[in-house]
């Protein structure tokens, strides 16, 4: 471009010279300066206008001497066209020097830029996109942002774009391919802008990279899960002595049943009904041995939470069947109070079977040194009231006890792990609760019953059809 330049300002300058034309040859010095523009910046221009007016006033006095008026006339109109031309180009150069500055600024930025067409073609593709993804700007731009990147939505690609054309802007977490096969996923925001007749014309895309928080939180997820697991181990092995009674009262009552039956068969004239009837408890005995098995066994297994819609109430009745004994041999009565209508909380059965379990097993442990007064456990679940400072809107439930209540003094440490007061204690039992709860989104919260004993609360979000 500069020689081309350089040859077009010599050849009118030669023209101009040379030739006697009735017209202001050296107005073409103006595409000098415009073809200047391609390579000078606003320095440049205003050195390339001065050569260009030198060159016309050399010109002119090689040629016009004399002087004459049209000639000094048609120089005039030379100058001022290369003045105006150099003026403007020279501040349309600052302009465009200015703004590259401005782009250049994002360049700094750790998070990835870049700026889709409303056809989702990259226009712009800053530094960070090109260390992030492995493509440089000159292999990004031009290509369809979705096809290079892969990009996996978290909801139909047409309902973001309708969410984005009704606020301007859209955030949400996206997983984009690498060009290497790395997949990462970002926190993306979108911001959209319109031509001046409102319609859409370009998307900027901001994206920061948090693929090593999620997969630490995923990982700390798996901790929780083993640690719950550990705790709830640790929970049924309190319970040993109660679970194995809970499933040998059936078999022995199906051993009593069978031989009741034999012997109402081996009569002379055999009693087919009573015979019915031992069979009909065996029968029932048996199924009864069988759940509590498959409770136990659904307790003990080791799997990863899996979230659905789950009855409270059933939750507790499920709890209850396995600590008939315990609640029978700490001489416990055990009081289940259910508002009608409940809706399902959005929880993993196992899971929170455990924290019931802790808190009715914690609840008769406070009341084992209790001897003036009735031991009774009390759970009550009911509709969350909302604008309770510990509730949510969902299904709360509480477990009570008549023992002697939390120290004041232990209240703030109660949670923590490792915190115990009792000789055998292990101190996990309410900090594994208190996880398990908030990873449920709920809450968890203790206090103490004005007249004896203490009072655990737990609060539960409702399950919403749609929400994972
Ligand atoms: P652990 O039962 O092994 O001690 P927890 O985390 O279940 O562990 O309980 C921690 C402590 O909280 C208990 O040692 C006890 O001091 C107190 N605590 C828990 N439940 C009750 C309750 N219902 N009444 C009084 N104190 C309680």
């Amino acid at each position: 471009m500069p020689w081309l330049a350089a040859t077009l300002a010599v050849v009118i300058f030669v023209v101009d010279t040379l030739t006697t034309l009735d017209i202001a040859v050296a107005v073409l010095y103006v595409a000098v300066i415009l073809l200047a523009m391609d390579f000078a910046g606003q320095r440049g221009i205003l050195v390339v206008a001065a050569a260009c007016a030198g060159l016309t006033l050399l010109s002119y006095v090689i040629v016009h001497e004399e002087g004459e008026g049209g000639p000094i006339l048609r120089c005039l109109v030379s100058l001022t066209a290369i003045a105006i031309a150099g003026l403007l180009a020279a501040r349309h150069q600052r302009s465009v020097a200015s703004l590259r500055e401005h782009a250049s600024l994002l360049d700094l930025t750790h998070d990835t830029v870049f700026v889709r067409d409303r056809n989702d073609v990259i226009v712009y593709w800053n530094r960070a996109a090109e260390k992030l993804y492995g493509w440089s700007a000159e292999q990004a731009l031009g290509r369809k942002a979705a096809d290079l990147l892969q990009t996996e939505f978290p909801a139909p690609f047409e309902s973001i774009m309708a969410d984005l054309a009704r606020d301007g802007r859209w955030e949400g977490e996206l997983v984009h391919t690498c060009r290497d096969g790395r997949r990462v996923t970002v926190a993306s925001r979108w911001a959209m802008r319109r031509d001046s007749r409102g319609h859409p014309a370009a998307i900027l895309e901001t994206n920061n990279d948090v693929t090593e928080r999620r997969d630490m939180e995923k990982g700390l997820d798996r901790a929780r899960s083993e640690l719950a697991h550990v705790g709830r181990l640790a929970t049924m092995g309190e319970l040993t002595a109660s679970i194995a009674h809970e499933v040998n009262q059936p078999l022995a009552a199906i051993v009593t049943n069978g031989e009741a039956g034999l012997r109402w068969l081996d009569r002379e004239e055999p009693n087919l009904p009573q015979v019915r009837t031992s069979l009909e408890h065996m029968i029932r005995n048996g199924q009864r041995a069988s759940d509590v098995v498959r409770r136990l066994r659904a307790l003990s297994r080791k799997v990863d939470p899996s979230y659905g819609p789950v009855s409270v109430p059933e939750v507790v009745s499920d709890v209850a069947m396995l600590m008939e004994r315990e609640l029978l041999t700490h001489r416990v009565a055990l009081s289940v109070q259910v508002e009608p209508g409940l809706p399902p909380v959005r929880g993993d059965r196992v899971q929170l079977q455990q924290v019931v379990m802790n808190l009715m097993l914690n609840g008769i442990q406070a009341m084992d040194a209790v001897t003036d007064r009735p031991r009774r456990l009390t759970v009550e679940i009911r509709r969350s009231a909302e604008e309770l400072p510990d509730e949510i809107g969902g299904v709360a439930f509480s477990v009570s006890d008549t023992g002697n209540g939390i120290d004041p003094a232990h209240l703030p440490k109660l949670f923590d792990a490792f915190f115990t007061t009792r000789a055998e204690g292990m101190g996990m039992g309410l900090s594994i609760c208190r996880s398990i709860v908030e990873a449920h989104g709920g809450r968890l919260s203790a206090s103490n019953r004005p007249d004896s004993g203490a009072s655990f609360q737990v609060s539960l979000p409702a399950w919403q059809d749609g929400v994972p």
